[in-house]
C-alpha cells in the first residue's frame, strides 16, 4: 500500500459526538511535547484541575482527568466504589445506563435495574422504591443525558433520594457537562464523570472525573484491592494529588492534557451559564425548524436534551440514505439511532463548539433537501 499523510475532510459533527473541535484547542494540541513530570507540566495539571472545578461547579479536591474516553472514566468511578457481591442500583434507560449494568457484573456485583422506556426519564418514584425495597444497596449509578435516547432524568433528585437510604451517587455528565446545568456541590453528587469530546469541544481520549469526601471515606474503607490497577484512585492520585511530589503513575497523555486545558479555558472565558443559554437557544431554533419540515422529536419537551435531539424517522424515509446524503453532499454527520431504536430515529448533536446557527441552518436545509429526494 502506498501510504501518505492522512488529511481528514472538513466535517460538521452534528452527531452523538465527537462534536467539532474548538480551532484554539487544535492548536494547543500542536505545541511542544515536555516531560509529564516538568514542574511547567505540574502548573498545567493543577490548573485544569482548577477550571475543571469550576466546570463541575465544586470545590472537591479530587477532581481530575481519567487517561481515558468517557466509558474509562464510567468504569474509573464504579470499579473504585465496588466489591464483589455487592449490590448497585443502575438506572437503565438507554445504551448508556446498559454499559454501567454490564460493568457492575464483570465486577463480580449484583445490579439491582431501575428502568425506564427509551426516550423517558428515571422516574424518581421507581428509584425510591427499588432503595425501599432492598436496604443492603449502599451504591447507586445513573445517567444524566441519555446520549442514545435524547432524554434528561432528574439527578439532583436521584442523588437525594440516594442520600435518604445512606447510599453513594454516581452520575454519568458526559453528554451534559458544559451544554446543560451540572452542579456537583449543590446537588450533593458524590461522583461524577464525564468526556472530553460532547460539550467540551475538545477531541476523544479524556474523562473529567470529581469525587467528593463521602466517596472518598468509602474508598478508603474497602476491605477488598480495587480490581482496576489503571484505575485505582489511590494509585492515580499519586500523580494527579495536591503538592509539588508526584511520582509516576503513567504516562499522562500530554499534548491531548494541553487541548483539554484550552477547551476549558474557552468555556470558561464564555462562562458557564453562557454556554448552557446558547445550547438550550439553538435547540429551540432547531425545533422550530423540524416542525416546519414536518418532523417530531422523539422525547417530550420537558425531558428533551438541547445538545442532543432526537427525531423520528418519518413514515417510508430509509434513515440510513439521509445520513449518506447529508455526509456524502454536505459534509455533515448527524447520528442513527442505536440498539431498539435503531432505524427508527435520527440523533442531532448540537453539543459545545458545533451548537451555532449556521450549523443548524445547513443541517435543516441538507434535511428538506433530503427529505423531498427520498420521498
Ligand atoms: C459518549 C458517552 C459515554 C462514553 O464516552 P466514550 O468517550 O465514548 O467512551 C458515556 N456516557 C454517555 C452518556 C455518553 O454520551
Amino acid at each position: 500500500m502506498n501510504s501518505k499523510s492522512f488529511i481528514p475532510p472538513q466535517r460538521i459533527l452534528m452527531g452523538p459526538g465527537p462534536s467539532n473541535v474548538h480551532p484554539r484547542v487544535l492548536e494547543a494540541m500542536a505545541r511542544p511535547t515536555i516531560g509529564h513530570l516538568d514542574p511547567k507540566f505540574i502548573e498545567l495539571m493543577d490548573d485544569i484541575k482548577s477550571l475543571l472545578r469550576y466546570t463541575f461547579q465544586t470545590e472537591n479536591e479530587v477532581t481530575f482527568p481519567v487517561s481515558g474516553p468517557g466509558s474509562v472514566g464510567m468504569e474509573t468511578c464504579l470499579v473504585n466504589l465496588i466489591e464483589p457481591g455487592m449490590k448497585v442500583l443502575v438506572c437503565v434507560n438507554g445504551v448508556f445506563g446498559g454499559r454501567m449494568k454490564d460493568i457492575v457484573e464483570r465486577c463480580g456485583a449484583q445490579p439491582v435495574v431501575v428502568e425506564a422506556q427509551w426516550g423517558s426519564a428515571i422516574d424518581p418514584q421507581k428509584f425510591e422504591d427499588a432503595l425501599k425495597q432492598n436496604p443492603d444497596i449502599k451504591l447507586t449509578a445513573f445517567v444524566h443525558a441519555e446520549t442514545s435516547t435524547g432524554a434528561r432524568s432528574d439527578i439532583k433528585a436521584l442523588a437525594e433520594i440516594s442520600h435518604k437510604y445512606n447510599c453513594i451517587a454516581i452520575a454519568d455528565t458526559v453528554t451534559s457537562l458544559g451544554g446543560i446545568p451540572v452542579k456537583v456541590d449543590e446537588w450533593n453528587l458524590d461522583i461524577t464523570y464525564s468526556g472530553s469530546q460532547k460539550c467540551l469541544s475538545c477531541p476523544p481520549g479524556l474523562s473529567p472525573v470529581t469525587f467528593n469526601d463521602r466517596s472518598l471515606h468509602a474508598i478508603k474503607n474497602r476491605k477488598t484491592k480495587v480490581q482496576s490497577w489503571f484505575m485505582d484512585l489511590n494509585l492515580i492520585t499519586s500523580y494527579w494529588g495536591t503538592g509539588s511530589r508526584r511520582s509516576y503513575h503513567h504516562t499522562a497523555p500530554i499534548n491531548a492534557l494541553y487541548g483539554l486545558h484550552e477547551a476549558l479555558l474557552v468555556l470558561k472565558e464564555e462562562g458557564l451559564e453562557n454556554s448552557w443559554n446558547r445550547h438550550r437557544k439553538n435547540c429551540e431554533i432547531v425545533i422550530a425548524g423540524l416542525e416546519k419540515l414536518g418532523l417530531k422529536t422523539f422525547v417530550n419537551e420537558d425531558e428533551r436534551l438541547p445538545e442532543l435531539i432526537t427525531v423520528t424517522v418519518p413514515e417510508g424515509i430509509d434513515e440510513a440514505e439521509v445520513r449518506k446524503f447529508l455526509l456524502e453532499k454536505h459534509n455533515i454527520e448527524i447520528g442513527a439511532g442505536l440498539g431498539t431504536l435503531a432505524g427508527k430515529i435520527w440523533r442531532i448533536g448540537l453539543m459545545g463548539y458545533t451548537s451555532n446557527e449556521e450549523n443548524i441552518s445547513k443541517c435543516l436545509n441538507g434535511l428538506k433537501e433530503a427529505l423531498a429526494k427520498f420521498n
